[in-house]
């Protein structure tokens, strides 16, 4: 009998690797210098390991250490990169391009801006949630600025097609930026290779500490130039202002360099343990629905529909497994996943959704438990809504 609750909910939020913590922990009490004192010894040190995390973050994503900003999390990454590069780009046009799958620390800034006066474009994807670089291509005009497209989806798990989409916005002149808070350390992500220009990415999806975060900005072929959305003590070369979090900082570096070494190990066993689930469950309840693509999605994420089934109801029938139903930062309010109604989901089904988001720390014996769970919650729901 696995230890309960047993935690699927990985996309939400992950628990901190004790190789994170540990590395952390002497720079709450020893090293607890400010980095930006530059005359003394504490200083030195904390500077050294806020130098050390922007370096293990930069080869993460096979950036340059001095394009690295960090901040306090994913939701400020996507923020600065938005409302930090459009200001630059007026004189140049007034469009925006995105996805009507994009998180909402994407959708919402483009949406303010959207009111005050740029003109936005919102992709759908195709019913298995995947956004083509041809779809992208076909909403561009003369005036489009700026792209930005998600890596990795945070409720279904899709990977767009990143290198392809950052080929063709480089062809046009265009700057592309990508949320990959899901897929950096999941999946392979290089912003030379895949023509990045701007790249969101987030400690504690990846099995480090919340509020610690970083935006890539690429600093060449072509220079990105943004203005800060704080004004202070000039840190991170003045495009975000504040007292480094050091500890936050050298935990995200520590969760960098074990997802470089680890991720495709640890793919692996996630994905077999995913298919272990999804095989279980759909043996044992019928009418079920696999949102999202059979195969390019992270490894990690299930997405199912349960017919006739109210995942909040469900979710409430099964307490000792946490998975979510739409996304996590909408389960607090009703309205049915955007996402999913985005795909041309149906309202009911996509009430009927739940999404299992396996991680590091999930076992065999777990999912054993899970899948067990699931399925004897679904039939007694189905059954007590019978005639
Ligand atoms: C979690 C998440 C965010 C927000 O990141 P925070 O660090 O929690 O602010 C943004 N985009 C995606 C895709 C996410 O999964």
């Amino acid at each position: 009998m696995p230890n309960l609750p047993i935690y699927l909910d990985n996309h939400a939020t992950t628990r901190v690797d004790p190789r994170v913590l540990e590395a952390m922990l002497p720079h709450f009490t020893l090293t607890y210098g400010n980095a930006a004192s530059v005359a003394h010894r504490f200083g030195w040190e904390a500077a050294e390991a806020v130098d050390r995390g922007r370096e293990q973050v930069a080869r993460l994503i096979g950036a340059e250490a001095r394009e690295i900003i960090l901040t306090s999390g994913g939701t400020e990454s996507n923020n600065l990169a938005i409302k930090g590069v459009l200001p630059g780009l007026k004189s140049r046009g007034n469009h925006v391009v995105t996805t009507a799958i994009e998180h909402k620390s994407v959708l919402d800034p483009l949406k303010r801006l959207a009111r005050e006066g740029w003109e936005l474009t919102m992709v759908p994807p195709a019913p298995d949630g995947l956004v083509s670089a041809e779809s992208i291509a076909a909403a561009l005009t003369e005036r489009t600025v700026l792209v930005s497209v998600m890596a990795a989806n945070n409720e279904v798990g899709t990977l767009n097609p990143i290198a392809a989409i950052g080929r063709l916005c480089r062809s046009r002149g265009i700057l592309f930026h990508t949320d990959a808070i899901q897929a950096v350390g999941k999946v392979p992500l290089d912003v030379n290779d895949d023509s990045i220009d701007l790249l969101s990415l987030s400690a504690h999806k990846i099995y480090g500490p919340k509020g610690a975060g970083a935006l890539y900005v690429r600093r060449r072929d072509p220079p990105v130039r943004l203005v800060p959305l704080f004004d202070g003590g000039g840190h991170e070369r003045g495009l975000r202002s504040g007292t480094v979090a050091v500890p936050l900082v050298v935990g995200l570096g520590e969760a960098a360099t074990l997802a470089v070494r680890e991720h495709a190990e640890e793919s692996a066993r996630i994905l077999e343990l995913r298919e272990r689930l999804h095989a279980a469950i759909s043996g044992r309840v019928p009418v079920l629905r696999l949102n999202g693509h059979p195969t390019l999605r992270l490894p990690g994420n299930l997405n199912l529909s349960f017919a006739g089934v109210d995942g909040e109801a469900l979710m409430m029938a099964m307490r000792d497994v946490a998975v979510s139903s739409g996304s996590a930062c909408t389960s607090a309010n009703p309205e049915p996943s955007h996402v999913l109604r985005a795909m041309g989901v149906d309202e009911p089904m996509a009430r009927a959704s739940l999404r299992f988001g396996l991680g590091r720390f999930t076992t065999a014996e777990e999912i054993e438990f899970a899948a067990d769970a699931v399925a004897r919650a679904v039939t007694r729901l189905r059954a007590s809504d019978a005639p």
